[in-house]
């Protein structure tokens, strides 16, 4: 079984500010991690792994040079192989963008039975990149998964069994694979990364692929292929709380929000 994972780094959210003249993330001197929800991730494939160790794990992240660290963690914490998408044409990409070219990637890939996402990532915060690349693929998707059971069915193709957070709790949905799971913050224990695991994650290959290894159209890439652009990022403006008029004497109450509304003129 082959499990690709696929990571995004991102900046320390609680250090982040916006840049007021360009409308844009401030991301200098911010401290980057592996998104959370990307760590999730990392932990249900070392689950699967867990119960059936010839499982290989792929992790890939698309970005700058410097994400390759987000790839050092998720191979210290236990992926097999790492793949680092990097390339200036994939600056400004949006989640098409980014949909499309990992996409790609995983078409050059040997078969690959299971992609596992973060559920969203905490900068962008769009959830938009793992439904879109199913899509892309062609292959049915599950989210908001916060545990999963590969099972082999009679036929010998492998399934899913999920647990998956819906509105009103929890659901199981079974899926046959190959397919897409997006990953909640969910059950799994995390491991504490040895120190003999951390050396080993640097002996670990990762591979570096460009835009020349995609065969995509340079229109397709980054902020030319992508459909939408953000054009100013800003805090929401800090609004005074509402007022709540409540109590048991409704009438009372009544007439307050009544004499509210006539200082403000409403009526
Ligand atoms: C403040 C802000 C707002 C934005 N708003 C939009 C918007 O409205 N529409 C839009 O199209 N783009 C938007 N973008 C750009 C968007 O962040 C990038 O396209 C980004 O690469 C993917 O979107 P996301 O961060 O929302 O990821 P999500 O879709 O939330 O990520 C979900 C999961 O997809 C995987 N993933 C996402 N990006 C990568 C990656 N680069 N490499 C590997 N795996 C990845 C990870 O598993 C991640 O956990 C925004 C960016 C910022 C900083």
């Amino acid at each position: 079984m082959k499990i690709l994972v696929c990571a995004k780094q991102v900046p320390e959210a609680t250090e982040v500010r916006v840049n007021p003249e360009t409308g844009t993330l401030n991301r200098d001197g911010v401290a980057s991690i592996l998104n959370p929800f990307c760590e999730y991730a990392m932990d249900l494939a070392l689950e699967i792994k867990a119960k059936a160790p010839a499982t290989e794990i792929v992790v890939l992240t698309m970005g700058p040079p410097q994400a390759r660290m987000a790839l050092l963690r998720c191979l210290e914490m236990g992926a097999d192989k790492a793949i680092l998408v990097t390339d200036r044409r994939f600056a400004g990409a949006d989640t098409w963008a980014t949909a499309l070219t990992i996409a790609k990637i995983v078409g050059k890939l040997d078969a690959v039975d299971l992609i596992l996402v973060g559920k969203h990532a905490i900068d962008g915060d769009t959830a938009q990149v793992g439904p879109m690349l199913a899509e892309v693929l062609n292959i049915p998707q599950i989210t908001y998964a916060v545990g999963i059971e590969v099972e082999e069915t009679a036929k010998g193709a492998p399934r899913v069994r999920v647990r998956r957070e819906n509105e009103g709790g929890y659901e199981r949905v079974q899926m046959r694979l190959p397919g897409l799971v997006s990953v909640s913050k969910g059950a799994a224990s995390r491991q504490v990364c040895s120190f003999q695991a951390i050396l080993d994650a640097r002996a670990k290959e990762i591979r570096t692929m460009t835009a020349d290894d995609l065969g995509l159209d340079e229109a397709e890439l980054g902020l030319k292929g992508s459909l939408t652009q953000v054009v100013k990022v800003f805090p929401p403006t800090v609004k005074a709380p509402g007022r709540i008029v409540g109590g048991a004497d409704a009438p009372k109450a009544a007439k307050e929000v009544v004499d509210l509304l006539k200082a403000k003129h409403f009526v």
